[in-house]
């Protein structure tokens, strides 16, 4: 049968009409144990930490979008990148995007670390800074593409390479892209994950985490952790993320065509240092942006140049909430050094261009002319 489309996928994947009534939308299904016919007679579900309907739905849908086999879900984005680390054993050695999520780095250096496990964190956009610091222990290659919140692309194809050559399994965090932009499985990868709490779900009324794989045996082992850790995403929160799911393709559409204008509109000013936005033809690795994303996003960074400037042009706005999170249908403003990136030393902060005046700005899916009056009126002193 000929492959249906990502938008017929992501509203029919992993739902058929249920089987009792019909109804359309998949049931949440609010139970925690499933009444056996006898002994070792259940009808594949037993407790719903090992597995609830619902879940299964959302898990199958999200695997589907990645060109996976298999989704595993979990509470949030980083109890599915805590489940990811644990993979490996005291004395494995990870190497990660320098500028990873924040909470990425936290759960690196202040819980794993203890356990024994080694990180770096380098440049992945430029691969030899990542074989340089591989060693006979490494194990695992974290990328995040685009990153927070600088923006930066790391080249999937190449990143891979690496990753193969020394046998490395590779991980993408998937989440500011989101599988209509970009499919890292298909490029290779082990593992993709998500924060489902940001563009996949998309209605900022739920947290979630999921990851997708292709090796069955890297299934069966998320499978475990999900069973044994217990980190698991609720069915009403599984099923409010299938609801956003449906409509994944229009509103990243529209996310990507709104931040386009916002991001040539911010660059025209002169009282912004500097724009962060792949889709604009200065950005380092707007080429290869464009040749392994199918649109560049809805994220866009910014530098005011102080934090005086950031905290006056923050508290002048009506439209764009100050909130931490992001791929909501609502424009969402943050200030990383002090809020998603305050875990990080200043230091360290500083080197990777997590100044404190940047901004970084999650275009919604309001009308782009009042997302633009609002940061001009933001702007004035
Ligand atoms: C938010 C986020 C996470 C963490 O997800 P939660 O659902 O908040 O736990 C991980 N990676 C990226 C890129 C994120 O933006």
């Amino acid at each position: 049968m000929k492959k249906q489309g990502f938008s017929t996928r992501a509203i029919h994947a992993g739902q058929e009409p249920e089987a009792a009534t019909g109804a359309i939308m998949p049931p949440v299904y609010l139970t925690s144990t499933y009444v056996q016919d006898g002994i070792g007679a259940d009808r594949g579900y037993v407790y719903s930490r090992v597995a609830n309907p619902t879940r299964t739905a959302l898990e199958k849908n999200i695997a589907a979008l990645e060109n996976g086999a298999e989704g595993m879900a979990f509470g949030s984005g980083t109890a599915a990148i805590d489940a990811i680390f644990h993979l490996l054993k005291p004395g494995d050695h990870t190497i990660l995007s320098r500028n990873v999520y924040g909470g990425t780095y936290r759960i690196a250096r202040q819980v794993w670390e203890e356990f024994g496990l080694q990180f770096d964190f380098v440049d992945t956009t430029d691969v030899q800074q990542i074989e340089r610091v591989i060693r006979p222990n490494s194990k695992m290659l974290f990328i995040e593409t685009p990153t927070n919140p600088t923006i930066e692309i790391s080249d999937l194809d190449a990143c891979v390479r690496v990753a193969k050559a020394h046998r490395l399994v590779s991980v993408v965090d998937n989440t500011f892209a989101t599988p209509y932009l970009q499919r890292p499985i298909d490029h290779g990868f082990d593992i993709v994950v998500h924060s489902l709490t940001k563009y996949l779900n998309g209605h900022s009324d739920m947290l979630g985490g999921l990851v997708v794989v292709n090796e069955p045996a890297l299934a069966e082992r998320f499978r475990f952790l999900q069973k044994s850790v217990g980190g698991i995403l609720s069915p009403f929160d599984a099923w409010l993320c299938l609801r956003g799911t449906k409509t994944l393709a229009v509103r990243m559409r529209q996310h990507c065509e709104s931040a386009l204008a916002v991001a040539r509109w911010l660059a025209a000013r002169n009282e912004i240092r500097k724009v962060f936005y792949p889709g604009l033809e200065d950005h380092p690795q707007h080429a290869l942006a464009a040749r392994q994303m199918s649109g560049f996003g809805g994220m866009i960074s910014f530098d005011l140049g102080s934090i005086e400037r950031a905290d006056s042009f923050l508290k002048r706005l009506r439209i764009c909430a100050l909130a931490e999170s992001l791929g909501g249908v609502e424009t969402i403003i943050t200030h990383p050094s002090s809020m998603t990136h305050a875990a990080i030393p200043a230091e360290e902060r500083a080197a990777i261009g997590i100044t404190d005046g940047l901004i970084r700005i999650s275009v919604g899916l309001e009308d782009v002319q009042d997302i633009l009056d609002d940061l001009e009126q933001g702007l004035r002193t």
